[in-house]
């Protein structure tokens, strides 16, 4: 049985055939974690956890593109992201619910930078609330997820500065989801206590130097994510992702730490498990 970790079933990209996503996914015995980045996406994630209880699980948060108005390019589904502001009381009372297993997803991007405020004031303000987010999980003693993107210049700055203020914190009851940092640094995290997530990136032919990583990374300290809808796995590169193209990621691990699919499923199902404290 395979668990994705880290899903968006809950955003716009699905509103017009989310039943048949949603039966292809839990016909084939999957089970989802579906993340928020805005307080929107967020309660529709608890929604969606609530009909299909013990099936679907969810994680709320406010993403740090949605603290400023800024154009997203993703590379399947650009957008145009909110301004929102992080209202803790009001995703306190969401992250309540039972069906919520983390906080997330919440960090810092530096990649998705606006133009018309000085750059060091958005980091300044993305801090900020990844700070306050950091706090909300340790009151409802949650785990959270992680997200970090850095620029392509600086390609590891943001994770350096996101572990700095982990460790400031002192929590590291948190997965870093859709890993695309070098070796250097994922064992830095791994050594300051961290899960690490992979995306279908780890498929794509440029993505070579993300190999050494999963190899490097032990059996017990990895899980597996699509971050549907974006990021389809190569075999289905340019479609809409969705949880079943899960199985592209463990397979790619798999095939990477020379070991069989069936050892990536039990074992990252298992992480997940115990990580998210799922009622299985
Ligand atoms: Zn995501």
């Amino acid at each position: 049985m395979l668990i994705d970790t880290h899903a968006h079933l809950n955003f716009n990209a699905y509103k017009d055939d989310i039943d048949q996503v949603i039966s292809r996914t839990l016909g084939a015995g999957m089970k989802v974690i579906n993340v928020g980045s805005q307080f929107s996406t967020s309660e529709r994630a608890v929604k969606m956890a609530k009909e299909y209880t013990g099936q679907m699980y969810a994680a709320v948060a406010l993403h740090p593109i949605h603290l400023h108005e800024t154009y997203v390019d993703e590379v399947e589904i650009p957008f145009k992201s909110r301004e929102e502001k992080f209202v803790e009381a009001d995703y306190e009372k969401l992250a309540k619910e039972k069906s919520v297993v983390a906080i997330g997803e919440c960090g810092l991007d530096y990649f998705h930078m606006p133009e018309d405020i000085p750059e060091i004031e958005f980091v300044n303000k993305q801090k900020e609330v990844f700070i306050r987010h950091i706090n909300l999980a340790r009151k409802l003693d949650l785990p959270i997820i992680l997200h970090c993107r850095s620029t392509k210049s600086e390609p590891d700055r943001a994770y350096l500065e996101m572990l700095e203020i982990l460790k400031q914190e002192n929590f590291n009851h948190a997965v870093i989801h859709c890993y695309t940092a070098s070796l250097e640094v994922a064992k830095k995290y791994l050594e300051a206590g961290f899960m690490i997530s992979f995306t279908g990136i780890i498929t794509f032919p440029n993505a070579k130097v993300l190999w050494p990583v999963v190899e490097f990374a032990p059996m017990d300290r990895i899980m597996i994510e699509t971050d549907a809808p974006y990021l389809a796995p190569q075999a289905v590169r340019g479609k809409r992702n969705e949880p079943l193209y899960v199985r592209y990621v463990a397979e790619k691990i798999a095939e990477l730490k020379n070991i069989s699919i069936n050892q990536v499923e039990e074992k990252t199902t298992e992480n997940a498990t115990n990580f998210f404290k799922l009622n299985l």
